[in-house]
């Protein structure tokens, strides 16, 4: 939700983006949005809250005012980053933030671009991959439901590798994988959705000189961790200090980069061999304007939202992507909140993590009475929602045993978690008393 100073400030600044076009004939349209607008508003009353810090849930956070206001900003002129002549200014300022994405990651210009979504920049980099030769996709069992669907889109063999009891790939599985197999692109998960687990990238980075494979690094959740990879663990340290080895690498800014779904972004190490050639395709009625880069001779998706680019531009002007800064302490704050619930829970009676440790911010946990826990879960679930906390329900196995739906997900993303950690936990525990107390009642 936009702050009451961003409102005050937006409605001098629509004026003046419009004053810009000034030198055209007045051009208004007839909608009449009062009536409409007002039962639009209604409607969306429909939505948990997922803006705010009390939903815990899936991977939602807020929109920066920066990027709600960049993006209305934008998206009335309405460029397309297709074409340089579609949208010269968004176009540039898409350069820029994959140049600083890029920086982030180590590398010196960075080819890339922003897209709708981090599922669309995994199929753009397994489709590069197999342009490159690759046959097979070998991804964790843990690695994102999408990448088995792409490979099918894309006519690739997945392969899934086996993880550990925290969520990471086993190296010693994706070894025998590799052995004896042709041209493949590993995908490694840097933060994997269900429990933000880190694969040991470093050591995948070693089998890459061994085996020659290409390496994809799907960091759509975790990417933004790079910038304060020294206050993680060593050995998910080491994983983001390889980072730069991978050949693509996906972010998606509308994940943890405070932006209104939408966008998501593929980055290319500059070192990828033959891009461009990857990308050859004829478009005689557009890319004429020369005097700037049309993204579009080498994207997948055709027309792109040059608003998205100018939300994250503004967005990236204040929330720098430095290692000590604005962005940086959010997502220590983050990582904190994660680390703090996590030991309330080790601690406790009542629950217990499925994972020893996180390696983000991300917290999975169940009841630790097994005795009717998918009845109890949803009854906590929905006991906590009325007390105005908003969770996630999680399935998979723990100790051997298949739990559906009897797993709890947090996930901290927005800094301002770490607030509310303390007073989360005790509701859980207050809730769950409650609940037992009632089936022993009855
Ligand atoms: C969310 C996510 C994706 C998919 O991205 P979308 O933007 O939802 O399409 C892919 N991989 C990982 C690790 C994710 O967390």
């Amino acid at each position: 939700m936009l702050c009451d100073k961003t409102i005050s400030i937006l409605v001098k600044l629509i004026s003046k983006n419009k004053e810009n076009f000034g030198y055209l004939p007045k051009f208004d349209r007839e909608e009449d949005i009062q009536v409409i607008i007002e039962s639009l508003i209604e409607r969306l009353q429909d939505n948990d809250p997922y803006f705010h810090p009390h939903y815990v849930g899936h991977m939602s956070s807020y929109a920066s005012d920066l990027s709600l206001v960049g993006y209305l900003m934008a998206s009335q002129i309405n460029p397309n980053n297709h074409s340089y002549e579609g949208g010269r200014a968004t176009t540039n300022m898409e350069v820029e933030c994959i140049n600083k994405m890029g920086s982030m990651i180590g590398w010196k210009n960075t080819k890339g671009h922003l897209t709708s979504s981090g599922t669309i920049a995994n199929l753009e980099s397994l489709w590069l991959a197999r342009e490159s030769g690759a046959t097979a996709v070998i991804v964790s069992t843990q690695g994102h439901y999408s990448h088995k669907r792409n490979s099918s889109i894309l006519g690739m063999e997945c392969i899934h590798v086996p993880t550990d009891k925290n969520g990471k790939m086993r190296i010693n599985c994706l070894e025998e994988v590799l052995i004896g197999r042709e041209k493949a692109v590993v995908v490694a998960t840097l933060g994997t959705t269900l429990l933000g687990a880190v694969d040991p990238l470093d050591e995948i980075v070693s089998l890459k000189v061994k085996y020659n494979f290409i390496l994809h690094t799907d960091a759509a959740y975790g990417g933004y961790f790079k910038l304060i990879e020294d206050s993680l663990s060593p050995s998910v340290m080491r994983s983001f200090l390889s980072l730069a080895k991978s050949d693509s690498i996906v972010i998606d800014p509308h994940k943890k980069g405070l932006q209104p779904f939408g966008c998501g972004s593929i980055l290319i190490n500059p070192a990828y061999k033959n891009i461009s050639d990857k990308y050859q395709h004829e478009s005689p009625y557009t890319y004429f304007d020369k005097t700037g880069i049309s993204l579009g001779k080498e994207t997948l998706e055709c027309s792109r939202s040059g608003a998205s680019a100018a939300a994250l531009w503004a967005t990236m002007q204040f929330y720098t992507l430095e290692k000590e800064g604005v962005f940086s302490s959010k997502l220590k704050n983050s990582k904190l909140a994660a680390d703090k619930f996590a030991q309330m829970v080790h601690r406790s009676e009542f629950f217990e993590c499925i994972s020893d440790h996180y390696d983000l911010d991300i917290v999975v946990f169940k009841i630790s009475n097994n005795v009717e826990i998918k009845k109890k879960t949803l009854c906590l679930f929905e006991a906590m929602k009325t007390k105005g906390y908003f969770l996630a329900l999680a399935s998979g196995t723990y100790k051997n045993t298949y739990f559906d739906n009897s797993f709890i997900r947090c996930t901290f993303m927005k800094s301002e978690h770490v607030d509310i950690i303390a007073q989360l936990y005790l509701t859980l525990e207050t809730t769950l008393a409650e609940i037992e107390t009632i089936e022993i009642d009855q």
